[in-house]
């Protein structure tokens, strides 16, 4: 599958001016509610808005490579991100996930396993600059660990990577640390869950990151754990669900 969606993104991008593309054009796609009882799409890299934009929808609206959010999509209540004794100032997350953040942040640390955090909220503008980077750093393998514009979680703000306290940066092996292996084993305890597992690609659309967690709420993060689905698969079935 991974060797499938690399050559679908060569053939959709061939030269990545697509990409380019798609960073100034706006938002021109009509609104489109995602599709209800249909099985999951592949893999493919378009920019439909997707059907859940309401600041109040914020667990259920479904991002991936194809489903995105509006340009101007940027929550009211983002707070400091330190106000959960993590990160630093200019990080900012909505107010709501701070408790439970900070109940993790305190569970981690007293485990012997603790985590900080790298990044918070992402604006569609900074998620443009970030995707830019990767694509001059990466060419197209970009798309399968940078999402574009208004594809991001983190525009949600409620999403968030991870790193082991003190360390500079994350990568694939965090898995394996002691504070990877706990926020797998943990996090939904809080609310949270990891959207893009590892050997679950072809549904995710990106690659493993062990870092990146969406905040759900403890009970639907445990409702999801429990479906044995990804976050991609559950809200799709659960949008469809909702437009029956
Ligand atoms: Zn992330």
């Amino acid at each position: 599958m991974l060797v499938a969606l690399a050559v679908t993104a060569a053939v959709v991008l061939p030269t990545g001016l697509l990409v380019r593309m798609a960073l100034v054009s706006g938002d021109p796609a009509p609104r489109r509610p995602a599709a209800a009882a249909r099985p999951l799409p592949a893999c493919r890299y378009s920019r439909e808005r997707t059907a859940l934009t309401s600041y109040q929808d914020w667990q259920r609206t479904l991002l991936d490579t194809t489903y995105r959010l509006p340009r101007s999509y940027e929550p009211p209540d983002l707070v400091p991100i330190t106000r959960a004794g993590v990160g630093t100032r200019d990080m900012r997350i909505r107010a709501f996930v701070v408790p439970d953040l900070q109940a993790l942040v305190e569970a981690a640390g007293a485990a012997g396993s603790p985590v900080d955090v790298t990044w918070g909220y992402r604006s569609f503008r900074t998620q443009t600059w970030v995707f830019e980077y990767w694509t001059e750093q990466k060419g197209e393998a970009a798309l399968r660990t940078a999402a574009r514009p208004g594809h991001s979680e983190h525009q949600l703000g409620t999403s968030l990577d991870f790193k082991s306290e003190g360390a500079l940066n994350v990568d694939e092996t965090w898995k394996d640390d002691p504070a990877g292996r706990w926020m797998r084993e943990h996090a939904w305890e809080y609310g949270f869950v990891l959207s893009y597992p590892e050997g679950k690609e072809a549904v995710t659309c990106y690659a493993h990151e062990p870092w990146h967690y969406r905040y759900v709420g403890r009970r639907e993060a445990r409702r999801i754990l429990d479906s044995g689905l990804t976050v991609r698969q559950y809200l799709w079935r659960q949008n469809a669900e909702l437009s029956r």
